[in-house]
């Protein structure tokens, strides 16, 4: 890995992409990729940046201001990803353009409060789609009602649904998660929403996600290397 430079292993993981997505029948421009660079230093950002990378994700409130701050004349698209702390909200609705995982009412509306004067944020509903007790995300039978109520809140802009399934080894392990969050995602639209976000797969599983339907996939370990 330390062999290999941001550049390239950010263009495998484009390759990987393209040629999912030509496999599954999927157009390869419906597929859009998150970097994700938490506890990666600013250099690591400005190489990928560099290279034609624009979109980011962070998971730690502090540590992405720090480098949001310092990247501030790029032009970069900054997507939370992390787990919402309620004393976080404001800091999250101010520094992000997208946040991924909002799996609760209270959360949408203290984001929504915090985000008045800006552009809506764009937001998608963490799901826990493979039912796992300690994790966050909404349960599926949740997520309509959350729906609505994150619908009629002006500073917001619900844009789809993200999960992170349990790991698996096997694609159609990996698949199946995919395709519960897909089927979940064309269940609101049939009730009059316009998703258009399904953010699923990562760098293991980018390949099964994008089979069912992943229109964004968060990649960190297979661009900027192993984290500590
Ligand atoms: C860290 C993280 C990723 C990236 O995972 P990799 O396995 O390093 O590609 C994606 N999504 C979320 C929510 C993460 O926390």
């Amino acid at each position: 890995m330390s062999e290999q430079t941001i550049k390239t292993c950010l263009h495998n993981v484009n390759t990987r992409i393209i040629d999912a997505a030509q496999r599954f029948g999927r157009d390869p421009q419906q597929i859009q990729l998150v970097a994700v660079s938490k506890t990666k230093p600013v250099s690591a950002i400005i190489e990928a940046y560099e290279a034609g990378q624009m979109r980011f994700g962070e998971n730690y409130v502090q540590e992405a201001i720090d480098k949001i701050q310092v990247l501030a004349d790029k032009a970069i698209e900054w997507h939370f990803i992390g787990n919402i702390q309620s004393n976080k909200a404001d800091l999250i609705a101010k520094h992000f353009q997208w946040v991924h995982t909002v799996d609760n009412v209270r959360h949408a509306k203290l984001l929504n409060q915090y985000r008045a004067g800006l552009p809506p944020l764009q937001v998608c509903i963490q799901v826990n789609i493979s039912n796992e007790p300690s994790k966050g995300g909404a349960l599926a039978h949740e997520v309509m009602d959350l729906a609505h109520q994150i619908q009629r809140l002006p500073n917001l802009k619900l844009r789809g649904l993200m999960a992170i399934p349990k790991p698996s080894d096997y694609f159609e392990e990996q698949a199946n998660a995919a395709k519960a969050l897909h089927i979940l995602k064309e269940l609101l639209n049939r009730r009059g929403f316009e998703l258009d976000t399904l953010s699923i797969g990562m760098s293991h599983d980018l390949e099964a996600a994008i089979s069912e339907g992943a229109t964004m996939v968060r990649v960190g370990t297979d661009i900027f290397g192993k984290r500590a």
